[in-house]
């Protein structure tokens, strides 16, 4: 563990709460709705999407005020602590956030909106770039682009195929998430791959056992790809 580059982690953790509290305000709307910009009980404008309550009738307005800098904290602290003081730590904390918007926007509304996964492909691509320059290891970034060319392809005939069980929306997740598992290698890219899927069946399950869903309920699939995607880079930074 990185004690030093943990602890930054966790400041820059902290510092992104704000943001990615007004990207699930702002995008937990249905596909094709304008954007979140009003209290949804009174209807007054909001200053900030980052607010945590309306200045007009005081109620909340998205998720619990600290949750998004607590949860983004522990993200990134883990990550950072993990894969130490490497340049490709910069794409993966930049993922890791927009993953947590990500994904918790999914699990409100079953949507991974365009605003934030298409940006994805070229910041990424370009972080892992210049990682792949300072590291020169321009075999790994190689491998990074096909892996995230192969994962989307991937994902894209499954929702060809299974158009219930996945949308167009884990498609374009699977990009960016196929491009930072490449970098680890392509058993990651496999172990990650088979892991989102094995989550998301569990979950399935779980929820199945407790009566919380039945045989038709539909869960989203982009929580698991991220939790999975995060997991095995831990496992196996690739270092
Ligand atoms: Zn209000």
């Amino acid at each position: 563990m990185h004690l030093t580059t943990a602890s930054a982690g966790a400041a820059t953790g902290l510092l992104a709460g704000p943001w990615i509290r007004a990207a699930v305000f702002r995008l937990s709307v249905p596909p094709g709705a304008p954007d979140r910009t009003a209290c949804p009980r009174c209807g007054s404008r909001l200053r900030s999407a980052s607010a945590c309550r309306c200045p007009s009738c005081r109620e909340r307005v998205t998720l619990p005020c600290g949750a998004t800098e607590i949860a983004s904290a522990a993200v990134l602290g883990t990550i950072a602590g993990t894969v130490g003081p490497r340049p490709e730590l910069i794409a993966f904390a930049w993922l890791a956030v927009l993953c947590i918007a990500l994904a918790t926007i999914d699990l409100i509304v079953y949507r991974l909106p365009d605003q934030l996964t298409l940006p994805a492909y070229p910041v990424i691509a370009a972080l892992l770039a210049g990682a792949a320059l300072l590291n020169s290891e321009p075999d790994r970034f190689l491998r990074a682009v096909l892996a995230g060319i192969a994962l989307a392809a991937g994902y894209l005939v499954l929702a060809l195929i299974r158009p219930g069980d996945l949308g167009l929306g884990d498609v374009k997740l699977a990009g960016p998430l196929g491009m930072v598992l490449g970098w680890a290698g392509w058993q990651s890219v496999l172990l990650g791959t088979a892991l989102s899927f094995v989550l998301c069946g569990l979950a399935g399950a779980v929820l199945l056992a407790v009566r919380r869903a039945d045989a038709r309920t539909a869960l989203p699939l982009g929580p698991f790809m991220v939790c999975a995607t995060f997991v095995v880079l831990l496992v196996t930074p690739g270092q």
